[in-house]
């Protein structure tokens, strides 16, 4: 009997129960208890709901406080010596000892008064827009069981009559995704450490009554370095003498040439991401001894969209023939990713729901496709399947998806339009004699807090209990208050604070055609942040504009520079839900042309400086280098595509989120903004390696201080890492800004740390310009 399960179910709640339970926590509104009771209650209602859709073997330890990552640093005792101060009295992590890893800590550690302990870095889930937190190893590092959480779970699961299958990071995958602090050291010298605990795990699920344990290492699906591979063997043939029958998981990427290192691998059984890597089957097939479990991943945990069965069930039936019983149905990946329950969806029209499915109705189609291996006559296999063809014919022939007016602008499209009509050297010389900036010039990247009253004013306004005049209002006296508080700390650049703007991407879906937008359709992104992708379900057009209202009324108020603010088509790509009936290159000149309608407009309007966002640049990156050059050409081009069309003196910025970008810092040079700010401080300025072998040509600004955490960076701080980025950049080319936009901060810190950044401009001009 083919066996349906799910890599994994997202853990926020269809509600965000989690996300309101741990803040309310954090603000000291609900008690410990009462925190671990909507957990308790969330798992209950996720493992209720999978079963309930036909899900056999249930995943557990996919529930996480704040980070699965984070979760299992816990469970093997890798807590940086800086949160010594936090651990419970037994010297073991206690869950504030996880929330002040995760989100950085005061005095509380056991430090002097005022000293604060920076959190564990934050970077993104492999290509997705899930972020964990990145494990600190030093090299004299032990691993200790240390926590509890996971065989709590198996026992609550077990208690409620569930089936389950524990789910772990596997020992490669959770050495290559954390970094070696203090005195360099290979982290695979780790491994022998590591591997004992992995074998305790092991041991008590088995005495818990577990049988399967799923072990993701979705690092095989990456180029990995040949000791790397080595150690996949090492590893997994220590591993093979502890109790329990291992499923290796990989996801997110073909396994390639990783595939016989992963067939033969002493475990039981391979999942495999049929929807990434559709290509890789017959290989799979070939390779993987017919012994082992083979559990195809045909459902897409990473989009909305309704899988095709008639599809999926052909992949399954090939593999059917070779692996019989031994063949599991299930998601691609853990359905993390994925939003919870498309029936509450009740503002949607009866067609665009009839082409989604969320996480429940994923377990569905795992489960049907199952039931379709096991009893293909029966009369709901029969029914699922018919629907799943009516569904993809209806979405083949929708005027509501195919726009002729927008594809013949695309086909029309000249090379002269992804070029500036000079060069940088040229443009930045009209700009500067504009512009009239200092050295150093200060600015910030664009939102300022979203307060209650914005929230609230929102939510009436969408309710309909305000008028539209009224919101404006509203959003009016924000943006004057914003204005005023830029003028008065003294920044140079200012910005209208984007108080009327939900979320970058979505501000901009709910105004362009071809976009839906769903009421409850929210992701984890990190912690308790979630985000809530628009989706992407026709051509794209834009009707009229966007931003230029806001953006000229933020100009009114000043005789300062205000930046216009939009998100780049790159990142409007990567943070939607796209189509799948695409290529996304297609879809990303087709958002290019519409924010490239928007630039123009507000040159048009007198907005001489216009940033344009793409936070997301840098995780559309394929998992395999060999697939870079190709979509680092069509992204460089849609950037381009959307920059190109406003003369010399209109200053163009965009702005990125993340600092890894030494491999890729040629394209983001050859996207030709004049201006790039980009997150560095958390990692100490380590983009500057970049600079190394590449001199980035035209302005940057490294950020100077972590929006991520509430706590205010000094004056001193932040000048040190200004002299770091002197060292490597020309100073006329530096700007000084936060890493990212200030939306999740309150007002209170964010001016406190506005005071002490523009104050260490004034010194940098004076000590270094
Ligand atoms: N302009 C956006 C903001 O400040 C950029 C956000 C981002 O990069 N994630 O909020
Ligand atoms: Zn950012």
């Amino acid at each position: 009997m083919a066996l349906a399960h799910t890599l994994g179910f997202p853990r926020i709640g269809a509600d965000r129960e989690l996300k309101k339970a741990l803040e309310a926590y954090w603000k000291g509104d609900i008690d410990q208890a009462a925190l671990r009771q909507t957990g308790r209650e969330l798992r209950a209602c996720h493992w209720q709901l999978q079963a309930q859709a036909g899900i056999e073997l249930l995943p557990v330890g996919d529930f996480a406080w704040y980070d699965q990552m984070l979760a299992h640093s816990a469970a093997f005792g890798v807590v940086p010596s800086r949160f010594a101060g936090a651990l419970g009295a037994d010297g073991r992590p206690t869950l504030d000892t996880l929330f002040a890893m995760a989100r950085g800590a005061g005095a509380c550690c056991g430090g002097a008064a005022g000293e604060t302990r920076h959190a564990l870095e934050l970077t993104k889930w492999f290509d997705t827009n899930y972020h964990y937190l990145v494990p600190e190893f030093s090299a004299d590092q032990r691993f200790v069981l240390s926590w509890e959480q996971l065989f709590e779970e198996v026992d609550e699961a077990i208690a409620l009559g569930h089936k389950v299958k524990p789910v772990l990071i596997g020992p490669l995958t959770y050495l290559w995704l954390g970094k070696a602090k203090g005195a360099a050291f290979d982290k695979l010298d780790l491994l022998e450490r590591l591997l004992p605990v992995y074998g305790e795990i092991l041991s008590r699920l088995a005495r818990q009554g577990v049988e399967w344990v799923q072990i993701d290492e979705p690092i095989l699906g990456l180029d990995l370095p040949q000791d790397w591979k080595n150690a996949f063997e090492r590893a997994y043939h220590i591993l093979q003498y502890s109790p329990l029958k291992k499923l290796l998981a990989t996801y997110f990427a073909s396994l390639d040439d990783n595939l016989g290192l992963a067939a033969g691998l002493p475990v039981d059984g391979l999942h495999v991401d049929l929807v990434r890597a559709p290509e890789q089957l017959p290989a799979v097939l070939d390779r993987l001894p017919s012994y082992k479990v083979l559990s195809l991943g045909v459902v897409n945990g990473r989009n909305v969209w309704r899988c095709d069965l008639e599809a999926a069930l052909e992949q399954l039936q090939q593999a059917r023939a070779r692996f019989g019983a031994n063949l599991w149905v299930a998601s691609s990946c853990s359905l993390l990713h994925s939003p919870v329950d498309v029936r509450r969806e009740d503002r949607l029209d009866a067609e665009l729901k009839s082409w989604l499915a969320f996480a429940v109705q994923k377990c569905e189609e795992i489960a049907v496709l199952a039931q379709a291996l096991n009893t293909p006559d029966a009369p709901q296999v029969r029914q699922a399947l018919a629907q799943s063809q009516a569904v993809q014919a209806s979405r083949e022939r929708s005027p509501r998806i195919h726009k002729p007016a927008v594809q013949a602008r695309l086909a029309a499209v000249l090379p002269a339009d992804c070029q500036r009509s000079s060069t940088f050297a040229t443009r930045s010389e009209v700009q500067r004699a504009q512009l009239r900036l200092p050295a150093f010039p200060t600015t910030t990247i664009g939102s300022f807090p979203q307060t209650a009253s914005i929230r609230l004013a929102r939510q009436a306004y969408k309710a309909g209990k305000l008028s539209a005049n009224d919101y404006t209002d509203a959003m009016h006296v924000e943006i004057r208050h914003a204005i005023q508080v830029q003028e008065r700390l003294g920044l140079d650049v200012l910005v209208h604070g984007e108080a009327e703007r939900n979320d970058m991407v979505e501000y901009f879906a709910e105004q362009l055609d071809g976009y839906l937008i769903t009421r409850f359709g929210w992701v984890q992104s990190y912690g308790s942040r979630c985000v809530k992708p628009a989706v992407i379900y026709g051509d794209i057009s834009r009707e009229r504009a966007m931003t230029v209202d806001w953006i000229t009324y933020a100009q009114r108020q000043t005789g300062k520079w205000v930046k216009g603010m939009l998100t780049g088509p790159v990142t409007l790509l990567m943070w939607s839900f796209a189509r799948e009936d695409l290529p996304r290159e297609v879809q990303a000149r087709q958002l290019a042309l519409a924010v490239r309608d928007e630039v123009q407009d507000l040159e048009r309007a007198g907005i001489r400086i216009i940033q344009i966002d793409e936070a997301a640049f840098r995780e559309g990156l394929p998992l395999r280098r060999a697939q870079w050059p190709a979509y680092l050409e069509w992204a460089v081009q849609a950037f381009r595509l959307c920059a190109s069309g406003v003369a010399d003196a209109t200053q163009i910025h965009t702005h990125m989120c993340y600092s890894e970008f030494n491999d890729v810092i040629e394209a983001i040079a050859a996207m030709d903004a004049d201006v790039i700010t980009i997150e560095t401080s958390r990692s100490d300025m380590e983009l500057l390696q970049a600079f190394e072998a590449f001199e980035y040509p035209n302005d940057i600004g490294p950020g100077v201080y972590d929006i991520h955490s509430p706590r205010v960076p000094d004056t001193e701080q932040m000048l040190r890492l200004l002299t770091l980025a002197a060292a490597r950049i020309p100073v006329e080319r530096l700007w000084v800004n936060p890493d990212c936009g200030l939306k999740t901060r309150a007002w209170p810190e964010t001016e406190a740390a506005l005071v002490n950044m523009v104050a260490a401009a004034r010194q940098a001009r004076q000590r270094l310009a």
